[in-house]
């Protein structure tokens, strides 16, 4: 183990990194190495160093949507938390860095703006990377359409790939796989007639209205097609449920709440007894939208 880390003399490099406080979930053990570069060039002599060992690898912004094992990430965590410049390019478009708060962009450029698509990316939690990774949004649309390209790290180095409606998908994206890094986006955002910041104030208080508050990691299922996973899972009886620490909201059935201490096998259990119900009720197939990471 101390030979990986001399290896990689980084000052930003981190053994036995407690990973619950920095996912929204407060659930899951120690990272084995975290890294946590503090610029692009310390993030891409990370990301090289990291696909060079012999160990399992795994990207994270905000952790507002994964869980992760209490027995911890047996391998390399890099964040890109400290990926937070934002610069104007002109006529509308950013360029915005994979570790800017989701939430910074909607009230640092959208909002003083009134630009439009504020009802598709406000009250989401978490980081630029992430969303754009997640395809993050809401009824009203996604991340992946307000960019106009993505900078990536991937086997072939660096790259910078232009948005094409043909690369995402409800919650999903199919340019970034799995030991890629997101290191940021250009945005292009065009002006709005509607008053966008009626239309945050109306969605921020709908979303505390409807939503519950505590540790959670939002919607832990993707909506089924033409239907919403909360409804099947309230129609279920499952409002209450209980597993240890861990509770299926009774506010909104597509949320599991870590309430009193939950351990990762406690969420696992209420994710599963929601899907085994729905199958057998309804016949539909519940699909993860939260990123469960096992220690494998
Ligand atoms: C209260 C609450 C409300 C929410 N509401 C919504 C909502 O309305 N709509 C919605 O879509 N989501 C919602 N979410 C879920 C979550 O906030 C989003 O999915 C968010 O975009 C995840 O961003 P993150 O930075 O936290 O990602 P993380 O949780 O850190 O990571 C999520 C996934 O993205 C990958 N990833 C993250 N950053 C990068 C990167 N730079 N490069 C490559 N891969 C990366 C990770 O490996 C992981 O697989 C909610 C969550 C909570 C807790």
């Amino acid at each position: 183990m101390d030979d990986v880390l001399d290896n990689a003399p980084f000052p930003y490099a981190r053994l036995d990194f407690p990973l619950a406080p920095v996912t929204l979930y407060n659930i899951g053990g120690p990272a084995r190495i975290a890294l946590l570069p503090r610029n692009a060039p310390e993030v891409d002599e990370a990301w090289r160093w990291m696909v060079a060992q012999p160990l399992p690898r795994l990207v994270l912004g905000g952790g507002s949507n994964v869980l992760i094992s209490d027995n911890g990430f047996p391998g390399i965590v890099l964040f890109t938390t400290h990926l937070t410049r934002m610069e104007e390019l002109g006529d509308g478009r950013y360029r915005v860095g994979s570790g800017v708060p989701l939430a910074r962009l909607v009230r640092d450029v959208m909002l003083p703006n009134n630009y439009a698509g504020v009802g598709a990316l406000t009250g989401i939690p978490g980081s630029v990377g992430g969303a754009i990774y997640m395809n993050a949004g809401t009824a009203n649309g996604s991340t992946c359409q307000f960019l106009e390209s993505v900078n990536l790290m991937n086997n072939g180095g660096l790259r910078s790939l232009e948005m094409d409606p043909s690369l995402y998908s409800y919650r999903g994206q199919n340019f970034c796989g799995i030991d890629d890094v997101i290191l940021g986006g250009v945005f292009r955002f065009t002006p709005a007639e509607e008053d966008q910041r009626a239309l945050f104030d109306h969605y921020m208080l709908r979303r505390r209205e409807k939503q519950p508050q505590g540790h959670c990691c939002g919607s832990v299922f993707k909506n089924p097609p033409n239907d919403h996973a909360g409804r099947l899972i309230e129609a279920c009886g499952l409002k209450g449920a209980r597993a240890g620490g861990a509770v299926i909201s009774p506010v909104h059935a597509n949320f599991i709440m870590n309430e009193d201490g939950a351990s990762f096998d406690d969420v696992l259990g209420l994710i599963h007894l929601a899907k085994e119900q729905v199958r057998e009720r309804f016949g539909i197939a519940l699909e993860e939208e939260v990123r469960i990471i096992r220690s494998r």
